[in-house]
């Protein structure tokens, strides 16, 4: 899909005209849009938070609700989408939106728990490569998760974590800071953790850089793409980081607290040597149900697996990504740069003073989300909007962030949340 070099406008009637000509426009009616107390569409701009529900869920929750009803536990083999392989289905659609092979991604447990099954395996600390990076805005739950990590090994977050922080009086980090760090700590680092997009700030940090600056230090590179997939492109195979690991509630409209995604480069799968905390859903299929000792993994991202996986939640999840797949991600991913742009201009055209945006301009350098910072604000901004029924995230202490999802947000609705905006100041 090519984007026409339109020149944005500032009038209602441009954004209907942008959602007549948006090829992708039709996918929002398949979704349920959040509504108020009277039945009113919200403008809904917490996609980064939870997704909307497709309508189709029920539909697939159902199916698997009477395969279960009716067949008991011949579903495993038996139901319209065999429980056994149920998360197989999944991987080739999940591959495609994250940029990886299909044996490099997987479905299961959720994001933290993920993350820490990705460090027991690439998080191996010696005496003297023992530190781990990660963005000093990092979610509060990677940090808990890594400072965990460390101290599981014997050593001490005072000591072996480092933060990549923005400079005085910035919002953003810069990659020649990580590189001044690299060069400050060097040997001493074993992993880079790297929150893609940031949450806070909505900055997507270069995966490949990174990933090569990390690799070439001797450091294993590993990225939290909550806010990244089905946002951004990560093309994670040839990008090549170690490990990756995201949520399917945000931008992936699966359900709250579904189901996590986990991706781990092909480089790894039949490295027996690597630690890892096991389970029988890992081992081999053929013999799985021999139930012999001798843990035998599956050569591929499954062989991470612990457990069988929650069918009702897959089901969710399945309903969303077919719906990713039909409209494909570079489609979503190049609505969702002409949409973002299109808030961003009339929010430069407000050129009200007590409003700057804190996400990079560049559209390489974030994904739909901007987070604008609103001059001695507090949280009874974010009141006010969402009682003029914008639904929106406040984060302490000056900090509004609207993600306008490209699958079901409208340029209309971009166009009355700055107008509720406006109305407000
Ligand atoms: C949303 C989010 C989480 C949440 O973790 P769960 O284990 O799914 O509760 C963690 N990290 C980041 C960066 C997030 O954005």
């Amino acid at each position: 899909m090519t984007i026409s070099k339109t020149t944005y406008q500032n009038t209602l009637a441009f954004a209907k005209e942008q959602d007549v000509k948006d090829p992708l426009s039709h996918f929002r009616d398949r979704f349920h849009l959040p509504i108020d107390k009277d039945d009113n569409p919200l403008v809904y701009m917490c996609g980064n938070s939870l997704g909307c529900q497709p309508k189709s869920v029920a539909t697939y929750l159902e199916q698997e609700l009477n395969d279960w009803a009716n067949l008991g536990v011949e579903g495993h083999f038996e139901a319209e989408n065999p429980w056994m392989p149920y998360h197989e289905f999944l991987a080739n659609q999940m591959a495609d939106i994250v940029g990886a092979l299909p044996s490099e991604v997987v479905i299961m447990n959720t994001l933290t728990t993920n993350l820490h099954l990705m460090m027991v395996s690439f998080y191996r600390p010696t005496a003297t490569r023992h530190k781990i990076i990660i963005e000093s805005d990092a979610f509060p739950s990677d940090r808990y998760a890594v400072e965990s990590q460390i101290k599981h090994h014997g050593f001490d977050p005072s000591e072996s974590l480092v933060l990549w922080q923005p400079r005085e009086g910035e919002e953003l980090c810069r990659y020649e800071d990580l590189e001044a760090i690299v060069k400050e700590h060097g040997d001493s680092i074993a992993l880079f953790l790297i929150g893609n997009t940031n949450y806070y700030s909505g900055q997507c940090y270069p995966i490949q850089k990174i990933t090569e600056l990390g690799h070439r230090n001797g450091s294993k590179v590993g990225f939290d793409l909550a806010h990244g997939v089905g946002n951004i492109l990560p093309d994670l195979h040839k990008n090549g980081p170690d490990f990756a690991v995201w949520c399917s509630y945000k931008y992936l409209n699966s359900g709250p607290g579904s189901l996590g995604g986990c991706f781990v480069h092909e480089r790894h799968h039949r490295n027996t040597k690597l630690n890892r905390f096991s389970g029988w859903w890992g081992h081999n299929k053929d013999t799985r149900f021999n139930m012999r000792h001798g843990f035998d993994p599956i050569p591929s991202a499954e062989g991470w697996q612990l457990s069988n996986p929650p069918i009702l939640s897959m089901a969710a999840v399945k309903a969303s990504l077919d719906i990713f797949a039909e409209a494909g991600m570079k489609n979503i991913r190049a609505k969702s740069i002409h949409l973002t742009g299109y808030l961003e201009f009339l929010l430069d055209d407000l050129n009200h003073d007590r409003i700057s945006v804190i996400t990079p301009r560049d559209p390489e350098q974030r994904g739909c989300q901007l987070s604008i910072q609103v001059k001695n604000a507090d949280r009874s901004l974010h009141d006010q909007l969402t009682k003029a029924g914008v639904i929106s995230d406040w984060r302490e202490p000056d900090v509004i962030r609207v993600a306008p999802a490209p699958l079901y947000t409208s340029y209309e609705d971009v166009y009355m949340l700055v107008e509720k905006l406006k109305q407000i100041l």
